[in-house]
């Protein structure tokens, strides 16, 4: 999971690495008010989830009210890169003598964590890396031996860095190591950590991505991550525990493993438009079923919905009665067609008639999706 630059500067902060004075903004007047107090001129930034917002159009800067009014005006009304902008970061703008990178990653290769800098910031690295190799400098961290400053202080010595700037640029790759490994990050990164014209460093942008297998046991300073995802359905989706996809076709589509539900997906996708990928996991029970039912129904405009489900660990003929109630229960008008194979494989079938499914008793997916195809037409 991805932060945004305003949550991961806050987090940054807490772990004592020197931030720029700053509030978030959802609207012009709130942006007004926010710039008053930290006194212009001031950066607006765009809070969207992608990187090289400087050259999209997402940074702006203010140096008076009226310049604000318009430039923040026209941010919250923005797309960057195809993103809607909500919110806008105004931050104090500082006077900036040079631009570094610094980066916390985990190395794909070794599964190790390694920690980049470059004299080069401010732009990408992977162009660094292409230009200007030599500007570049990587610890690799053994786990079982940990960081310890003096890795960093001869990394810094080694790219020719000025003596003065050597201990505070090790305090903020100590800090940023702390923040990475506090927070199980995949990516840490601070693009430009700046000099400030006293000597002192700074970080102006911030990125912060958690890995998502530890957000179980990451505490994060913020809202519930099921708040941060944007589609309702999608949200509903986490909420009951199964993974949801929207995508924006009109046949539903209810499986039981990733692999099926992919499956699924592409041969609808021949003919027809898939409205969603929907897959249970393997805590199959009738509520859950009713849940999905309740789930792909939220879409509006639904031609079909097709139910591919396999009973191995999964008990399906208690699935099959989830769906048949909420069919009952909401009437549902649209053809349903099922397939389901495996454990109980006729008790199922069985189920599933006598809601008005469409059974398909064929192994293979292929034919389930002929059936539904001459059940919804061209
Ligand atoms: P990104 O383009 O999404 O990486 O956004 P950044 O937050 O890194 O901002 C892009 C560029 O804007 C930075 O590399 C800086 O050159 C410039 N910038 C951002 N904040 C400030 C600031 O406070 N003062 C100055 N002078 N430049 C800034
Ligand atoms: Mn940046």
């Amino acid at each position: 999971m991805r932060l945004h630059e305003y949550e991961a500067l806050d987090i940054f902060e807490q772990n004592r690495i020197p931030v720029p004075r700053r509030a978030v903004a959802t609207s012009m007047h709130e942006a007004l008010q926010v710039a008053g107090e930290i006194g212009y001129p001031v950066v607006l930034k765009a809070q969207v989830l992608v990187g090289g917002r400087g050259l999209a159009g997402g940074i702006k800067v203010a140096s008076t009210a009226d310049e604000l009014k318009d430039l923040a005006e026209a941010l919250l009304s923005s797309e960057i890169k195809g993103l809607p902008v909500r919110k806008i970061l105004v931050c104090e703008k500082v006077e900036i003598a040079q631009e570094f990178y610094l980066g916390f990653t985990i190395d794909s290769y070794s599964g190790k964590p390694v920690i980049v800098v470059s004299t080069e910031g401010g732009v990408l690295i992977e162009e660094t890396a292409r230009s200007a190799p030599e500007k570049i400098a990587a610890i690799h961290i053994e786990p079982t031996f940990g960081y310890y400053p003096y890795l960093s202080r001869s990394l810094l010595r080694r790219l020719g860095l000025n003596q003065q700037l050597i201990t505070p640029w090790s305090d903020v790759i100590g800090q940023l190591y702390n923040v990475a490994l506090r927070y199980e990050a995949l990516i840490a990164e601070i693009n430009p950590l700046v000099v400030l014209p006293n000597g002192g460093l700074m970080a102006v942008d911030a990125v912060l991505e958690v890995d998502d297998s530890a957000l179980s046991r990451v505490r994060l300073p913020l809202p519930d991550r099921i708040d941060r995802i944007e589609n309702p359905i999608e949200r509903r989706g986490r909420e009951i525990g199964v993974s949801y996809v929207d995508l924006d076709g009109d046949i539903g589509l209810i499986s039981s493993g990733a692999g099926l539900g992919m499956a699924s997906m592409d041969i609808i996708g021949q003919r027809m438009k898939p409205a969603n990928f929907l897959e249970t996991g393997g805590g199959i029970t009738a509520d859950l079923l009713y849940k999905c039912m309740e789930l792909v129904m939220m879409k509006p405009d639904l031609r079909a919905i097709f139910i591919n489900v396999y009973g191995g660990i999964n008990p399906i003929h208690e699935g099959a009665k989830g769906v048949v109630r909420y069919i009952h229960e909401h009437k549902v008008k649209i053809p349903i067609v099922a397939k389901a194979l495996g454990n109980r494989q006729e008790e199922t079938w069985e189920i599933f008639r006598s809601g008005g499914v469409h059974v398909v008793t064929e192994a293979a997916t292929e034919k389930a999706i002929d059936r539904l195809y001459e059940l919804v037409g061209a």
